[in-house]
């Protein structure tokens, strides 16, 4: 059965789908990290759902709270009608939020994904502003829709699209292995806040005047890589200088997964902006933007949609952020990932193939390389995309789901939910040390 329906979702599907095309599995039943597939093998999920699970599959309180709802007869669907759930949502969240925000701070239920609480954070702050420029930074990723695009760095993937706004500015994220300034670490940062604020203030640098600047404290997609704290307080300071809005894109960080419930409590910076998505919907689709009430300049209907946040993603949300907040998962995400990222290093000091490994909390990156190539301006060996696609599919045989990101797809990500066991996070780096073993070999 389980080839039939791999083949049929070949033959019908759209040609842009990844996932299925990296992993040859029809997934059929699923708890906490483990995913099972229709042949009967279990996978460890390091997936998944790209950071969205932060319970993991199926957690007993996420199905509780959709189970409940369902039972209740609670209206499924009602545009945005005040609900008890989404009072409970909105409290549950407000709860979480950083100092500084959580008092002033006003909410908009946007349409299901991040990429939609993207679109409606910068469509806002032009608004706001009056200003149509964006700073963005080299390997962020915001989200596929236009707007989003526009944000998002990867030039793969928007070289093929003709319309893409081209007022984005952008600045170098202190990517440390592959620092755009050939500097890592703490230095790399600081030069790269240097050149920002120069660039800002530069009569003829260019900028068209910003309605944001938008980051993630932890790249993602551009490979888990966390902006050092100090770097982000500077971000802080020079936008707040120019009076321009920080948004900070929380859609993959958030709800514990980088150690900290926000990954914006690590700087202790308080954004004007939040973006938030995956992980708040404990596993159904939701996206919201919490942003200072000083922004608030929408008239009535400026930013409609039809699904805004459906009654069972806020309940299953509710559930989820109640969880982390109450069990303390984000300290234990910090704890697991500490040690999973120690281990990992040990790997990085043993095999050449390994350049870097970095992160934060349950959002780790390896970077695999090439380390026979010549290596660049910074002592970083050239990146390694074939082998990684190797030590993906080698983690696959060995019952481990991991995806690739980074610049150059050579970067293995791993976001396991945050109710990894001991015993998981050491199989976890285990089957992936043999996997890198294997490949290389
Ligand atoms: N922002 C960040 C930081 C993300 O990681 C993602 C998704 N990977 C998005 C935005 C877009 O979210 P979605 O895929 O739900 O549109």
């Amino acid at each position: 059965a389980g080839a039939a329906v791999l083949r049929r979702q070949r033959d019908r599907e759209s040609s842009a789908r990844t996932y299925a095309r990296s992993f040859p599995i029809v997934p059929v039943r699923a708890e906490g990290m483990v995913v099972e597939g229709a042949d009967g093998r279990r996978y460890l999920d390091c997936l998944s759902g790209a950071g969205t699970l932060a319970l993991g599959h199926n957690h007993p309180v996420v199905l509780e709270a959709i189970r409940r709802t369902l039972d209740s007869g609670a209206p499924l669907h009602v545009l945005d009608l005040a609900t008890p759930e989404k009072d409970a949502f909105v409290e549950e969240l407000f709860a979480t939020l950083p100092r500084g925000l959580a008092d002033r701070a006003r909410i908009h239920f946007c349409g299901p994904a991040g990429t939609d609480a993207v679109e409606a954070a910068l469509k806002l702050m032009q608004t706001a502003t009056g200003r149509r420029g964006l700073l963005a930074f080299t390997g962020g990723y915001h989200g596929m829709t236009l707007g989003a695009l526009a944000a998002t760095a990867n030039v793969a993937v928007k070289e093929p699209v003709a319309g893409i706004a081209a007022d984005v500015t952008r600045l170098p994220y202190p990517y440390p292995y592959r620092c755009p300034f050939g500097v890592g670490g703490q230095a790399g940062a600081r030069l790269s806040a240097a050149y920002t604020q120069r660039l800002l203030d530069d009569p003829a640098g260019g900028v068209v005047p910003p309605a944001a600047m938008i980051v993630e404290a932890v790249q993602g997609e551009g490979g888990a890589v966390p902006a050092p704290d100090s770097w982000l307080r500077e971000m802080r300071r020079i936008t707040a200088e120019r009076e321009i809005p920080l948004v900070v894109d929380e859609v993959q960080t958030g709800v514990g997964r980088t150690g900290a419930f926000w990954a914006v409590e690590h700087s202790g910076i308080v954004p004007d902006v939040m973006v938030l998505s995956k992980a708040i919907g404990g596993s159904l689709p939701l996206a919201v933007i919490v942003y200072h009430e000083d922004y608030d300049g929408w008239l009535p209907g400026a930013h409609t949609g039809t699904f805004r946040g459906n009654t069972l993603a806020m309940a299953a949300g509710t559930a989820t952020l109640r969880h982390v907040a109450r069990e303390g998962l984000a300290g234990r995400a910090a704890e697991v990932g500490g040690r999973m990222l120690d281990r990992l290093g040990a790997l990085r000091d043993e095999l050449p193939v390994v350049g870097d490994v970095r992160g934060r909390g349950l959002m780790l990156g390896v970077e695999l390389v090439d380390p026979g190539g010549e290596p660049d301006a910074c002592g970083a060996f050239p990146a390694a995309p074939r082998t990684a696609a190797e030590v993906r599919a080698a983690c696959l045989e060995r019952g481990l789901i991991v995806e690739l990101g980074g610049r150059y797809d050579s970067t293995v990500r791993l976001l396991p939910p945050l109710v990894i066991t001991d015993e998981q996070a050491e199989a976890v780096v285990d089957r992936l040390a043999d996997a890198v073993a294997a490949v290389t070999a």
